[in-house]
């Protein structure tokens, strides 16, 4: 940890990297986030999972024909050892702002920490800064990898600093299936998301899925399942990497968490499905002090930005995130 620290002063007063110092000094200064950090850094890992309900996370409670409900054991497992997990039914509830629940509000209001202008999934930048900004600013390493190619732009008000890998690059021939356009499909998207994460040394990662709302939306509940307990499985992939990481690993938080619910009906979701803006939130980490299911105040996903830059930065949660979590 004190190599980052020695690091971390030295990039912020004279980057190696000129042009790194040029981006540092004409990035306009976040709304919330200004001070530089004065401890070194604990890194975080977001893992965002399209549209899943939180019936097919919380075991035993889905009655819809084709689901057993509870499709994360790794992720339930590794909460009840380690975290925290938000939204289960009888321990208070975590939804989306809206009042559309579809994705591209959703991420704005997952980076942004507040709740998007925008009502639907063409809406492109948000009007405000994200916490990613605000960390990169302050010297974080961020770096995002999405399947969805318009994840790339809810990261970021303007042009971001940070690596972002959204959606197939140019050139890339693999088929978008289950996705269209320049999807990337999941598969890709965690191979390169690991592999970056245990050599690239992020100091906050954001690995997006979408795999589940593409099969969701073709109605192929097979399909949603098993990407969904893929997803699950590259969870217990990333858990196993940061152990192989030594007091990197041991000091890193990892947040699971989804941009919207779905219909009572399964495959739709939206401002016309009230019950779709009900997510899901799992917390781990040194910092995260309750075990389990937690009862809480209810809350909203923008909720999280703030409580995402408090363990990054070790700082106290303001009130307004998920303060009960965390341990002072
Ligand atoms: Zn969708």
């Amino acid at each position: 940890m004190r190599i980052q620290t020695a690091l971390y002063g030295l990039c912020l007063v004279t980057c190696s990297d000129p042009n790194d110092a040029q981006r540092v000094a004409s990035r306009s200064a976040p709304v919330a986030i200004t001070a530089p950090m004065e401890q070194p850094p604990s890194p975080v890992v977001l893992v965002t999972i399209d549209g899943v309900r939180w019936q097919d996370v919380y075991a035993s409670v889905d009655e819809s024909p084709g689901f057993g409900g509870g499709y994360m054991p790794v992720l339930r497992d590794l909460v009840a050892r380690e975290g925290a997990m938000l939204g289960a039914p009888g321990y208070g509830r975590i939804d989306a702002s809206g009042p559309n629940f579809v994705s591209m509000p959703g991420y704005t209001e997952i980076f942004t920490g507040q709740p998007a202008t925008c009502r639907d999934n063409d809406c492109g930048r948000p009007e405000q800064s994200t916490f990613l900004e605000g960390l990169a600013s302050r010297g974080a390493k961020v770096a995002v990898f999405a399947s969805w190619e318009k994840v790339g732009d809810a990261v970021a008000h303007t042009t971001p600093t940070f690596f972002v890998s959204a959606g197939r690059p140019e050139g890339d021939t693999q088929k978008p299936f289950p996705g269209g356009g320049a999807y990337r499909p999941d598969a890709s998207t965690m191979e390169q998301s690991i592999v970056y994460l245990r050599e690239s040394l992020p100091d906050v990662l954001v690995v997006s899925l979408g795999d589940t709302d593409e099969y969701a939306h073709a109605g192929n509940v097979r399909g949603y399942t098993d990407a969904l307990t893929r997803a699950d499985a590259f969870i217990g992939r990333i858990n196993a990497t940061l152990a192989t990481m030594g007091e990197r690993g041991a000091s890193t938080h990892l947040f699971v968490t989804t941009d919207h619910g779905r219909s009572q009906g399964w495959s739709e979701h939206g401002g016309k499905y009230p019950e779709s803006g009900r997510v899901w939130l799992a917390a781990m980490g040194p910092r995260i002090a309750s075990r389990g299911f937690v009862a809480t105040r209810d809350h909203h996903l923008s909720d999280l930005a703030s409580t995402i830059v408090a363990v990054a930065t070790n700082e106290d949660a303001t009130s307004d995130g998920l303060s009960e979590l965390i341990a002072r």
